[in-house]
């Protein structure tokens, strides 16, 4: 008989690890066959491990990782290139490829599955896009928050006040525990990294220089730098986070 794996795409941001809870707390879905995918970019804030083998351990369900063993500066430096919000080759090669080949490992084991993603109920453009990839390719996926209206706020709310686990540092300063720094935020996300996070900043900066490409058009981050170094109002112009397009498969 082929068996049924409900797997949720487990990033380890507060969306992903409470939609995980929604779903070992749903009766109807076998404990035994609920799966914590994790596909690791190595390439967060420094606290972002501890904090998802916390959530792990609180739901009482052991994460599986299965990941290319490479950060996003290992992918740049074997694509030569940098990603950028067009070109985002380090969601499809360290998360997505990853993915699915974790779903080609289910089905060797004769397993179906369904994809659970904790986009949250303001994200309805992602959903309906999701959904309509998914259809396209037969596949079932679904959104635990978008089912029980559960805001992002809310889950960082719930982990950190109910369950007493600290949310990962990045959220401190950034709006989202991805990579740092992610090639798909915008100026004003590379302003904030400038700033908390001046090493991996100086880090993309290299890659810029030694691959000929930018993150930005027009500009490098060099120069940015030294736009935000010198121009004060950068600071109230360009706190508008709402440029920053997370990576698909990492909410
Ligand atoms: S979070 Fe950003 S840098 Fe990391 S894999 Fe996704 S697009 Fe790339």
């Amino acid at each position: 008989m082929v068996g049924m794996k409900h797997v949720v795409l487990f990033s380890g941001g507060a969306a992903s690890s409470y939609a995980a809870y929604l779903l070992a707390n749903d009766k109807k879905i076998p404990f035994k066959d609920i799966v914590f995918l994790h596909t690791p970019t190595l390439s967060e804030c420094e606290d972002a491990e501890k904090f998802r083998l916390k959530v792990a351990r609180r739901i009482g369900i052991p994460m599986t990782v299965w990941g290319r063993g490479e950060d996003i500066w290992d992918c740049m430096d074997r694509n030569r290139m940098i990603p950028s919000n067009f070109f985002p080759f380090c969601t499809r090669e360290l998360k997505q490829r990853m993915k699915e080949e974790y779903y080609k490992y289910l089905k060797r084991c004769g397993e179906e599955w369904i994809e659970y993603i904790g986009y949250g109920p303001h994200e309805w453009g992602r959903v309906q896009k999701a959904v309509a990839r998914n259809e396209l390719i037969g596949r079932t996926v679904k959104f635990p928050l978008v089912a029980n209206r559960i805001s992002n706020d809310e889950c960082k709310r719930i982990i950190r006040d109910e369950w007493g686990i600290e949310l990962p540092s990045a959220y401190q300063t950034l709006a989202h525990n991805n990579c740092i720094p992610c090639a798909k935020g915008g100026k004003a996300y590379f302003r904030l990294v400038w700033e908390h996070y001046p090493g991996e900043y100086q880090k993309m900066a290299e890659k810029e220089e030694k691959y000929g490409y930018t993150v930005f058009k027009g500009i490098s981050l060099k120069e940015l730098a030294d736009k935000f170094e010198a121009e004060k109002e950068w600071e109230d112009m360009q706190m508008n986070l709402s440029d920053f397009i997370p990576c698909d498969c990492w909410i």
